[in-house]
């Protein structure tokens, strides 16, 4: 599943939620609700599984907000999430879809053997 999906899957799960803290509430945030969405349950350290799910989480980018330049999981997470106060569904159609889009490689052409024509 993409991330951008995982995270409005995640969204129907619980209300959002912000800072460190919110594990301890009810809520989640935008890494925490596409965890949950594919199965790992919340726990206080989300980005390890989230980034083994979706490596490119490790990728430097920019914030849309306030420009800082972080990894994509510290920027969705603390700055979007819990600093800005953008909406889950937000940071997954306005900043994740864009970014994973771009990153989906090409379809590889690939010439398969001729069946039976073995010398
Ligand atoms: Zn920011």
């Amino acid at each position: 599943m993409e991330l951008w999906q995982a995270i409005l899957l995640g969204c129907q799960i619980r209300k959002q939620s912000y800072g460190p803290g919110a594990i301890l509430g009810d809520g989640s945030c935008a890494i925490e609700a596409a965890n949950e969405a594919i199965g790992i349950p919340l726990n206080q350290k989300c980005f390890p599984y989230a980034v083994k799910a979706w490596p490119f989480l490790n990728n430097e980018v920019q914030c849309p907000d306030c420009k800082r330049e972080s990894a994509m999981y510290w920027i969705i997470a603390t700055c979007l999430n819990d600093r800005h106060h953008w909406t889950r569904e937000r940071i997954a159609l306005e900043f994740v879809k864009p970014i994973e889009e771009s990153l989906t490689p090409k379809p590889i052409e690939v010439t398969l053997p001729a069946v039976g024509v073995e010398a």
